[in-house]
């Protein structure tokens, strides 16, 4: 019988990021005072050389269309920037920009995956991996990992979930929710088992990429294996790294023909995002990336604080993370021993209700008894909040 939504979206699950966020908010309109450690958004302000850019392009007349890959000196920031980090040459055809990385692997999905097709996700993951596969009706396969093996992907376990339906691999570095980073050799084993599957696209989203502390050059999928340049896209964009993710710019780089298709389906849907977004986007890539650094040095400093906290409590076992703003404690043991308590949602609203601590359920990450505990807020938040935990299971 006909249903009167597409199953596309009946079938997507409202994401406990979101029920927990509102939660949250309301409780601290009520009044009590919450510790908001599942913010996924930068706590800073955007760039004031960024912002100045924007409203000089307010000023200047940036408020028509643009083409629909991206206003061209912004392509050529983008060309620039994969150029000087990740040592990747793209023509003028081979990036394009979108609303977000988000939109860059929604235009990606929509554009290679066919009904039934697979798409190979390491756990734990960004919950969107997965729901963008079921929109394109395609099958989420999870590769498994463990807080034990640093949560990192294995290339035995990647050949055992390959297939022949096998479309997609998507790969995510430093990773949310787990701040963990693929090393190089991971990568270049990963690699060899991708080598052998011609017909498989591969993602590298690499949004996180400045925020690291591994003391590193930053390498992806197609650094440590060139051959697979012409089916990876690369993903990335400002909204994590210059704190601006209310101006949804993100881009990609790939070959030219997995691009234009991309530009298609873009040009049927938003067609691009905002000329004055654009304009600031090229300023924070050309720029001074001192504000990078600045904001990087603060996440290692919080990270440094949750590890202190985290150390004082036997129960929850921690694998400190070398990047982005989270990490992803494993709680099991505290939901064995809370009554009423029986699995990670229930603990995120039981923390919220009685300590006012927010954090994510891994649930929602493909990481089941663990909760994801971001640091995107201040120092003095931090430290209350592992206080509290402390007294509550320490
Ligand atoms: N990839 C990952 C892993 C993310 O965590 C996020 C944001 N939460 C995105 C992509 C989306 O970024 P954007 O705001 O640029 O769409």
């Amino acid at each position: 019988m006909a249903t009167k939504f597409a199953r596309r979206v009946g079938d997507l699950e409202a994401s406990s990021i979101f029920r927990i966020n509102a939660k949250a908010q309301a409780l601290k309109t009520e009044g009590r005072r919450i510790f908001r450690l599942d913010a996924g958004d930068p706590d800073f302000e955007t760039p004031g050389a960024v912002k100045a850019a924007g409203q000089r392009a307010i000023e200047q007349g940036y408020s028509h269309y643009t083409p629909i890959g991206g206003l061209p000196e912004l392509k050529d920031a983008v060309i620039g920037k994969f150029e000087r980090d990740n040592g990747l040459r793209y023509r003028e055809d081979e990036v394009m920009v979108t609303c977000g990385a988000k939109q860059a692997l929604f235009n990606l999905c929509m554009s290679v995956l066919h009904p039934g097709d697979e798409v190979v996700i390491p756990q734990p993951y960004w919950g969107s991996y997965p729901a963008i596969a079921k929109i394109c009706w395609a099958t989420p396969v999870y590769l498994e990992t463990s807080i034990e093996q640093g949560f990192m992907p294995s290339p035995e376990a990647l050949a055992e979930v390959m297939s022949e339906r096998t479309r997609l691999v998507i790969l995510n570095s430093p990773s949310n929710p787990s701040g963990q980073v693929i090393s190089k050799q991971a990568l270049e084993a990963l690699g060899k088992v991708l080598e052998r599957y011609p017909d498989v696209f591969i993602a590298t989203d690499d949004i996180y990429e400045h925020l690291r502390w591994d003391g590193n050059q930053y390498y992806n999928i197609v650094n440590a294996c060139p051959a697979l340049r012409d089916r990876t896209v690369v993903i990335n964009g400002v909204s994590k790294a210059y704190a601006m993710t209310g101006w949804r710019v993100g881009f990609c780089g790939g070959a030219a023909d997995v691009v234009y298709q991309m530009n298609k389906l873009q040009g049927q849907s938003t067609a691009h995002t905002a000329a004055v977004s654009q304009v600031a986007a090229a300023a924070a890539l050309n720029g001074d990336q001192q504000c990078v650094r600045d904001m990087v040095n603060a996440y290692q400093r919080r990270h440094q604080l949750v590890q202190t906290g985290l150390a004082t409590i036997d129960a929850i076992d921690y694998l400190p993370a070398q990047g982005t703003f989270y990490c992803l404690p494993d709680f099991s043991r505290i939901i064995d021993r809370l009554e009423g308590v029986d699995d990670d949602q229930q603990l995120a609203d039981w923390l919220l209700d009685h300590l006012g601590i927010a954090m994510i359920p891994g649930s929602a990450f493909g990481a089941p008894g663990h909760l994801r505990l971001s640091y995107a807020t201040s120092d003095e938040d931090i430290e209350e909040a592992l206080e509290r935990l402390n007294r509550a299971f320490g």
